[in-house]
Parts: structure tokens; C-alpha cells; sequence
């Protein structure tokens, strides 16, 4: 009998609350507080994109577009992929074109896991991969990477062996990493290949901040499918929404071999069958910029992590310096924190801004217990603002 004072949700749901990016947007909204809690730009991206989305709303592309995404934004995708990475993918078989990563992540774990499958991903992780996984029945298994003695965020890889085991169908793995700002280095992405090859695992690559690798970082970004052994098991994610300043469009794509790509678009034509057709000309105008705008794009996001990194130091927190993406993480332990969720609660009120505590991306919350994160991808003046407020906190202790 369904009756309305049960959670009518299924089981396998129930520990996903609302996520604790619409808590504190809506905390930073009550409060008046400057939000660097969510990671989305406050401004537009490249002018040449939004007027091919224009004319293409007026010109008539309203209708489904093909299920694997329109030719021209599928041919894009590919010869981005070897102007910057040197990867061969078939437009026509080896791309598809989805609802955001967000979208391609999901269908690649509904596709490739049965249930009581293991996926190995490194935490703090990305929230929709926790959910993803829990959707398909499959059982996570974290990797925790922690701060070391030189800033960079580190794994045992003792702890990433013995995470590998007959039930291991796939690793999630995120690199340039969100929240830590961590770029996985060759010689871990090696030790990710090896045990993948190993175990006869397959790889899904989330590389949305493929373009925001800074050039401090210890290595640039590089593709897992680019190792030897690795392009035929990989599924390879990426995105419009970071690199072109456009997360309200969820335009993301997956690239690998024909079959995992097959895969992927049966589930995915289920979910959304097809998204976003005008702006999916326009994403493609997008990958086709001159290499000065993917520079000058991520130039202008050191800018700004300078700045915050600079600003939450000078304000007490022992901020860790990212080597790519839109995030600072720093920990409270000096502003005297002990829990990021309760600092993160209170600092609105206690000085008006909005972090995000990162507790709640590992499945051991004691890992993050300390650690909050910033987003840097606000205009100039708007972190200004942040930093001037952030360190009345000092002066008030
Ligand atoms: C923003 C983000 C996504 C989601 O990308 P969409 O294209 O908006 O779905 C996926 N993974 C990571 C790590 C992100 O930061």
C-alpha cells in the first residue's frame, strides 16, 4: 500500500539529500553573502559561440537533433581531441554527444555495471558519481587522496592496488581533479593504466578541466587513453561547460572505441534520446577557436587563482595551491575550524561568503573533516569583495 508519510524514494537513493551545492547557493541567496560555493563563471563565454547559438535558435535548428549529436559538433569534438592531445576518434562511432558530462558519466556507468560491479574512483569525488554508481547497483570503492608535505593532493598507491579485485569493472577517474585542483602526474596515470590492464577494468575519464591546467602545475594534463593499452578500454568525457564558460548549456560528449561508445548510446537514448540542438552548432564553433583563446581563457583563471590563493592566505586559512581546475581548497584548523560543514554553515553569517566543506565528497568524512572549497572562476572584483570580507574573520578572533 503507498501511502503519503513514507519516503516514497527507493532504497539505494535515500542517502543522497539535496546536494550541498543548493543548500549553501540558497544560504549565500538568504544571507546576501558572495557565493564561491558552486562553480559556475559569472561571466559569458567566447562572443563567436553565443552569436552561432543565436543564429542557430533563428535559423531553425529547434528539433531533435541525431541521437549521437549533430555531424558538425561530433567532427569538432574529434579534431579537438588531436589538435591538443594528438587522439584519433571517428566522428561517425566513436563520439557522442550528451546532456553534459554529467549525462555521459551516468550512461557509461548504467551501461558498463551490473550490479554488485565495483568502481574504483578517488575521493573526495564529484557528487553525481556516487549517485551514478548507487543508480546502477554498483558498489563504490574510494581512493582517498590527501594533502602531502609539498601542497599537492597524493594517493597510496599501496591503498589503489588493493582497491583493484575480481569485482573491479571500472575506474572513475577525474584529473584535472575536482575539488582538490590535483593533476594526475605520469607516473600515477601509469599505475591507473597497469592496474586497469591488470585486472581487465575498463577507464571513464572525466576531463572537463582539460583547458584549466596551470603552468606551475607538476605535469600538464594528460589523457589516460593516451597511454599504451589504454585508448581501447577508456571512455574519454568532456564538456563545453567549463572551458567555454557556459554550464547553464550541458553540452558534454564521451569518446572511445566503438563498442564501449555504442554502449553508452543505448542507455543514453533512454535517458534524453537528445539535447541542446542549437547549441550544439555552436559548441562546435567553439572547439574550432584559435589556440590563443584556449590560453588567454586559462591565463585569466591563474589570474584569479592568484588572487584567492593570495587573499584566504593572507585571511588565515592554510590554503592549498591547486595546479589546475576552478577550485581552492584550504583547511580551518589555523582560523580555529574543526568541522568544514559547521564553518561553512556559519560563514556567511560570521563574514558573508560561501564555501562549499568537502567532508561531504568522501565516504570517509574524516579525511576532509577540515577542508572547505572556494571557487576562483568570479570576476576579479567579486574575489576582491570575498577576500576583503574572508578576512574579517581573523580580526574577529
Ligand atoms: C562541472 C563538472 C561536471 C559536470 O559537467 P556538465 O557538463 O555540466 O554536466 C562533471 N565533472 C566534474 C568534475 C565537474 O566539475
Amino acid at each position: 500500500m503507498t501511502t503519503p508519510d513514507v519516503d516514497p524514494l527507493v532504497a539505494r537513493m535515500r542517502p543522497f539529500g539535496t546536494t550541498i551545492f543548493a543548500e549553501m547557493s540558497a544560504l549565500a541567496v538568504r544571507t546576501g553573502a558572495v557565493n564561491l560555493g558552486q562553480g559556475f563563471p559569472d561571466s559569458d563565454g567566447p562572443p563567436e559561440m553565443l552569436a552561432a547559438a543565436a543564429e542557430a535558435l533563428r535559423g531553425g535548428q529547434n528539433q531533435y537533433p541525431p541521437g549521437p549529436g549533430i555531424p558538425a559538433l561530433r567532427r569538432a569534438v574529434a579534431d579537438h581531441q588531436r589538435r591538443f592531445h594528438g587522439l584519433e576518434y571517428d566522428p561517425d562511432g566513436e563520439i557522442v554527444v550528451t546532456a553534459g558530462a554529467t549525462e555521459a558519466i551516468a550512461a557509461s556507468i548504467l551501461a558498463l555495471c551490473e550490479p554488485g560491479d565495483e568502481v574504483i574512483c578517488f575521493e573526495p569525488y564529484y557528487d553525481s558519481y556516487a549517485a551514478s554508481i548507487a543508480l546502477a547497483g554498483a558498489v563504490r570503492r574510494p581512493v582517498t587522496l590527501r594533502p602531502g608535505d609539498d601542497g599537492r593532493y597524493v594517493f597510496d598507491p599501496a591503498a589503489l592496488r588493493a582497491a583493484f579485485g575480481p569485482q573491479t569493472r571500472l575506474v572513475l577517474l577525474n584529473s584535472p581533479h575536482n575539488p582538490t585542483g590535483k593533476v594526475f602526474t605520469p607516473d600515477e596515470l601509469a599505475l591507473v593504466a597497469e592496474l586497469c590492464q591488470e585486472h581487465d577494468a575498463y577507464a571513464v575519464t572525466d576531463e572537463v578541466y582539460e583547458h584549466l591546467v596551470f603552468p606551475d602545475a607538476a605535469a600538464p594534463h594528460v589523457p589516460l587513453a593516451t597511454l599504451p593499452g589504454m585508448r581501447e578500454r577508456t571512455l574519454r568525457i568532456s564538456s563545453a561547460g567549463k572551458t567555454f564558460s557556459c554550464t547553464g548549456w550541458k553540452v558534454g560528449w564521451a569518446s572511445g572505441p566503438a563498442p564501449l561508445v555504442s554502449a553508452v548510446l543505448r542507455v543514453k537514448q533512454f535517458l534524453t534520446f537528445v539535447n541542446a540542438a542549437p547549441l550544439q552548432p555552436a559548441v562546435a564553433v567553439a572547439l574550432a577557436l584559435p589556440d590563443a583563446y584556449f590560453t588567454e581563457f586559462q591565463e585569466g583563471m591563474r589570474r584569479r587563482r592568484d588572487q584567492l590563493v593570495a587573499g584566504l592566505t593572507d585571511a588565515g586559512f592554510d590554503a592549498l595551491t591547486p595546479e589546475g581546475t576552478y577550485f581552492v581548497t584550504a583547511d580551518v584548523t589555523a582560523l580555529g575550524g574543526r568541522d568544514g560543514v559547521e564553518f561553512c554553515r556559519s560563514l556567511p553569517e560570521r563574514c558573508g561568503v560561501v564555501a562549499v566543506p568537502t567532508q561531504v565528497f568522501y565516504d570517509d568524512p574524516e579525511a576532509g573533516r577540515r577542508l572547505v572549497r572556494f571557487a576562483f572562476c568570479k570576476r576579479p572584483d567579486v574575489l576582491t569583495e570575498a577576500v576583503t570580507r574572508l578576512r574579517q574573520l581573523k580580526e574577529a578572533r
